[in-house]
Parts: structure tokens; C-alpha cells; sequence
């Protein structure tokens, strides 16, 4: 939930002669569009917000340059990484609403953000919409809205997660994220597991954080379940 500056480390590249590969897979290109601020290239994983539907594992390269992309292209071409004609419709629906599932998870992220920044069991909550996230005038800059990823820690670490977890009902404890439907993951045993002990804390996960991902349901149905589930026995 770190931003790095795209503007300057694209001029940075430039300098050096290298190139930016930004991964959009959060913010979308409805909300943040690295070409424009400098980037050499984008990726995405299609399997998030893009396919939005939590049914089609994919990915997708970008780039304004034609020298790459004749370069990705006949890679890609002897290497095989192609999606199936199913999985390409898949995607293609799913772009087709993009741009309102998008609002309403920023929407519903920035209530859910705020719901529990007040909550008095709740620490460290972090969303680029918030008023005490630390790099708010860069969210400003590059991006046109704060998206629906929202983390947060609980004091009591791995036990105070687990009641958690189990206690909520509309969110599904799973890994991925971008869907329609809401699901809560814990970096440190699920998404960041690979990555040693040391380096997780460095980057600021510890055993209590939790991911959300705040699907396009209704806002006060979320809230209410994360209340409910902060609520139920084993808490404070
Ligand atoms: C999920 C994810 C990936 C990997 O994509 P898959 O479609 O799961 O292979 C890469 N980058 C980000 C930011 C992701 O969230």
C-alpha cells in the first residue's frame, strides 16, 4: 500500500538507461495510467480488477514503444504464453464494466477505510483515500482515485486474526483480490509468506496485519460485518 513516485523514477530510468515496468494491477487504468507519467511499460494481472469476477487467471503487457512490443510479441509468440479464446471473452466482459466497478470500490473502500480508522481496536489502518495516509499529495498527483484495497492490524497478532476471520460472513478468507465479491487475507502466512521474516517487518507487516479487499456490495452491509466480527468473543 506503498506508492513509489512513477514520475521521478521514470525520469531516473531514462537517465540510466533503463526502463520502467510499473504493475497497474491495483490501481487500474481507470485510476492511474503509468504510460502517461513516463512508464516504458505496464503490467497487469487480468485475474484481479480487469477480469473483476474472480473466474479467469490471466495478464497483460503494455507498451508505447513499437520496437518492445515487436520484441514481447515474438516472444510471446515462440514461448506460448497465450490465453485461451475463453478466458480472453472472460476478460473482455469483465473490461466492459471496469470503469463503474471501479467507483464503487473506491466508493466502498474509502467507507470501509473510514469505518475502521475510528474503530478503537483497530491500528494502522492504510488507504491512499484517507486523511492520514503518508503519501497523500503523491496519491493526488498520479492517481484519480484511492481504489479498493484497504489494510490494517489488530494489536493481538495471529490469534486476534483468526477470531476475526472466522467471525466475518460477507468477506471470504481468501488470497486473491479484485473481485466483485469481498475477501480478507493475512500477508504474513498467505501473499508475503515467501518473502524472510525481517524484510515483511521492514515493509511493515507484522502477525496482525490484515488485506481487504472491499468488493462492490453494499457499503453498510461491509461495515456492519466488520463491526459485528471485531465484536464477537475472543476480541480485547
Ligand atoms: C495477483 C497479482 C499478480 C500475479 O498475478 P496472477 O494473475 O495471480 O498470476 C501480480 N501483481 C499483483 C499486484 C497482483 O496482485
Amino acid at each position: 500500500m506503498r506508492l513509489a513516485d512513477i514520475a521521478a523514477v521514470a525520469d531516473e530510468a531514462r537517465a540510466a538507461g533503463a526502463r520502467l515496468v510499473v504493475d497497474n494491477t491495483f490501481a487500474t487504468p481507470v485510476f492511474q495510467q503509468p504510460l502517461a507519467l513516463g512508464a516504458h511499460v505496464v503490467v497487469h494481472s487480468t485475474t484481479k480488477y480487469l477480469g473483476g469476477h474472480s473466474d479467469v487467471i490471466g495478464g497483460a503487457v503494455i507498451t508505447d514503444d513499437d520496437e518492445l512490443h515487436e520484441r514481447l510479441k515474438a516472444y510471446q509468440n515462440s514461448a506460448g504464453a497465450v490465453p485461451g479464446a475463453f478466458d480472453a471473452w472472460l476478460v473482455l466482459r469483465g473490461l466492459k464494466t471496469l470503469t463503474v466497478r471501479m467507483q464503487r470500490h473506491a466508493e466502498n473502500g474509502a467507507r470501509v477505510a473510514a469505518f475502521l480508522a475510528q474503530h478503537p481496536r483497530v491500528h494502522d489502518v492504510v488507504y491512499p483515500g484517507l486523511p492520514t495516509y503518508p503519501q497523500r499529495d503523491l496519491a493526488g498527483r498520479q492517481m484519480s482515485g484511492p481504489g479498493g484495497m484497504v489494510t490494517l492490524a489488530l494489536p493481538g497478532g495471529h490469534r486476534e486474526v483468526d477470531d476475526f476471520v472466522r467471525a466475518l460472513r460477507l468477506f471470504s478468507f481468501a488470497e486473491s483480490l479484485g473481485g466483485v465479491e469481498s475477501l480478507v487475507c493475512h500477508p504474513e502466512t498467505m501473499t508475503h509468506a515467501a518473502i524472510p521474516a525481517e524484510e515483511r517487518r521492514r515493509r511493515g507487516i507484522t502477525p496482525g496485519t490484515v488485506r481487504l479487499s472491499v468488493g462492490i456490495e453494499d457499503a453498510e452491509d461491509l461495515v456492519a460485518d466488520l463491526e459485528q466480527a471485531l465484536e464477537a468473543p475472543g476480541h480485547g
